[in-house]
């Protein structure tokens, strides 16, 4: 690529890179990164280990025989005397005993319960009016708040806050003060990035409530349930033995705390099961990490560098699969990040991986196919132009055969012999003139060409080119006339500038038509010399003046005109002129003539005694 089509797509994958950076900060896009989470959710079918908590669910049953909601605490009192000989590791009740309740012997009976159990967690609950905390004849251990974090779009449970503070009060989730409760003793370290806790480091970064992203089980192997009925029913005491048990409240019609979960399809989950979730997640080190702010950015920059990469290096079939793949390979890298534990969000990689294959390959299309279709034009014209020298040449050397023929095998009077020398000479020479133009294009447009830095009197310059010319227009019967030579010196190579002249000369000859006039003049301006070649000839629309300098183009009014031409002698004039540090102007108009000008620097006066450097 050259450098204007390379610096524009440095531009539009920059633009892309923004643009899906800027797109994956959108409420939109928030709801799509949390649609797909819950897509790799449940795509993810591999069985986790065996969970290490009960829940422990009072069920519609449970309600039904111990007197509803109102005889709570008694049902408690019951239940979690039938729990302890079970011998739970750790008790956690996901319901707040904050009220005073008039069943004294009820509240009384359940304080006892609770002391008999090794370690208890009771639940605390922020209200608009502060914490609601356990009543304090409740014996436990710790106390955690039972709050979940629900998506603000769509209300959907996919994190827990671990940390909740309310004024001076602050309390650690309910899931994580079990967890705790494992550890007899642990504290519970806190660092900006994260917790750890009896050496388990906990990813939740401090910001948000360090929040923690809820592994739920899949509905295979949920967290085992055994409800107060069952348990008072059959007394089976090996679901809780040294397990985590999370006590709540599971009867559809009583548990208010329900919420939908990436898993739930339109279901809802009832707090102590969103609980015990999140207790597993804690237990099993199943964590999943949301990817940070640089993460993402970094993936999405490298994703957009690799897109861009593919459609600058290569074309065609290979560019296409190579970013197929490259896409294919966005989409599975992160699902396989999530597998492993770490969660990138869908908009801002996927976006700059789409974007950055879409832009970059309409990019190549468009702008390397224009260089493709001009580089071919350019092929086509220069064969064009080869077949018309090969024409050219076809005349010169076919009098050249026929002449040297006739010598060889008649005998001629001497008068025709010397003529048929001389015509001889004349089509070589001609020969050679053109094979050396075409060698000098090609050797100019290269650079190769050896240019002299000598100083040189313009005026012989176009007085000898006019001489040259002269035979030309009158052959035509044109009048070519110098109307005005300031006489000045240039610095650079005479061969080439009489080229250049004779050049627009015989041009201006070939576009007119016969009995028309030629008029040069060469005039300074400042610094400058401008040598002006008028004519009265076919003329070009301003459209063809601009293009005259491409090598072989020609317009269409020449080529009809029937004058030979390669189109490359005004491309060869240019380069000289660019070399001897001008310019070349036009002026044209149809059927009217036109007028060439080159515009010279002047070597300095007092430099132009000077032998050349
Ligand atoms: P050539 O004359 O061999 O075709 P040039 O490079 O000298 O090649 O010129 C390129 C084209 O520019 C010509 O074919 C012609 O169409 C146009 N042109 C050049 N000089 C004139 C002129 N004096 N008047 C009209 N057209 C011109």
């Amino acid at each position: 690529m050259r450098r204007t089509p390379r610096l524009l797509y440095a531009a539009l994958l920059a633009t892309v890179f923004l643009a899906a950076v800027a797109a994956g900060w959108t409420t939109l896009a928030a709801q799509l990164d949390a649609d797909v989470y819950d897509f790799l959710f449940r795509l993810d079918q591999r069985v986790p280990p065996p969970a290490s908590s009960v829940i422990y669910g009072i069920d519609e049953p449970t309600l039904r025989q111990g007197g509803g909601l109102a005889g709570l605490r008694g049902i408690l009192a019951d239940g979690l005397e039938k729990l302890a000989p079970c011998l739970p590791s750790v008790v956690a009740l996901d319901i707040v005993l904050a009220d005073e309740t008039a069943d004294t012997a009820a509240n009384q009976r359940l304080a006892r319960a609770l002391g008999r159990l090794p370690y208890v967690v009771l639940a605390s609950n922020l209200t608009r009016t502060g914490w609601e905390n356990p009543r304090p004849e409740f014996p436990r251990n710790a106390v955690g708040h039972v709050h979940s974090d629900p998506d603000p779009y769509d209300n959907v449970v996919r994190q827990i806050p671990l940390e909740k503070v309310s004024g001076r009060e602050r309390h650690w989730a309910l899931a994580l003060e079990t967890f705790r409760g494992k550890f007899p003793g642990a504290v519970i370290e806190e660092d900006p990035r994260g917790l750890t806790i009896g050496g388990v480091r906990l990813p939740a970064a401090r910001e948000a409530a360090r929040p923690m992203l809820v592994r739920f089980r899949p509905a295979v192997s949920p967290v085992p349930e055994v409800s107060f009925a069952e348990l008072a029913a059959k007394g089976n005491c090996t679901p809780f033995f040294e397990k985590a048990v999370l006590v709540g409240i599971t009867a559809q019609s009583a548990a208010q705390d329900r919420h939908s979960t990436p898993l739930s399809f339109g279901q809802t989950m009832v707090g102590v099961a969103i609980n015990a979730n999140a207790y597993e997640t804690l237990a099993q080190r199943r964590f999943l990490r949301p990817a940070g702010n640089l993460e993402t950015v970094g993936l999405a920059l490298g994703l957009t560098l690799l897109a861009g990469a593919i459609f600058y290096f290569l074309s065609g079939w290979k560019a296409y699969v190579s970013a197929a793949a490259l896409l294919v390979a966005a989409h599975v890298f992160t699902w396989g990040a999530f597998r492993a534990g770490m969660v990138f969000p869908y908009t801002t990689p996927l976006a700059s991986v789409w974007l950055g294959t879409a832009a970059t390959a309409s990019f190549q299309y468009f702008v390397t196919r224009r260089q493709l279709r001009k580089s071919e034009a350019e092929r086509m014209r220069y064969q064009q132009a080869i077949h018309f020298v090969a024409h050219e040449m076809r005349s010169p050397l076919t009098a050249i055969q026929g002449s040297s023929e006739l010598m060889g095998r008649y005998k001629l009077p001497e008068e025709k012999r010397s003529q048929m020398a001389q015509m001889i000479h004349s089509e070589s020479q001609r020969l050679a003139r053109m094979i050396q133009t075409f060698l000098d294009v090609e050797r100019l447009s290269e650079g190769q060409m050896e240019l002299a830095r000598e100083p040189f009197a313009m005026g012989e310059v176009v007085r000898a080119s006019m001489e040259r010319a002269q035979p030309l227009a009158e052959r035509k019967r044109m009048a070519m006339t110098l109307e005005a030579l300031e006489e000045c010196t240039l610095r650079g190579d005479r061969e080439l500038m009489e080229y250049a002249v004779y050049n627009l000369l015989t041009n201006a000859v070939k576009y007119s038509p016969a009995g028309t006039r030629v008029t040069v003049r060469a005039g300074r301006a400042g610094a400058w010399l401008r040598v002006e070649v008028r004519d009265e000839g076919i003329g070009m629309d301003e459209k063809e003046a601009r293009r005259i300098f491409t090598k072989f183009y020609r317009t269409r009014k020449a080529e009809q005109s029937g004058e030979a031409g390669t189109g490359i002698g005004l491309s060869i004039v240019q380069q000289i002129v660019a070399h001897h540090g001008g310019r070349i102007e036009v002026q044209s108009t149809p059927g009217a003539g036109s007028c060439f000008t080159m515009v010279l620097p002047v070597m300095e006066e007092s430099r132009a005694e000077e032998p050349s450097r």
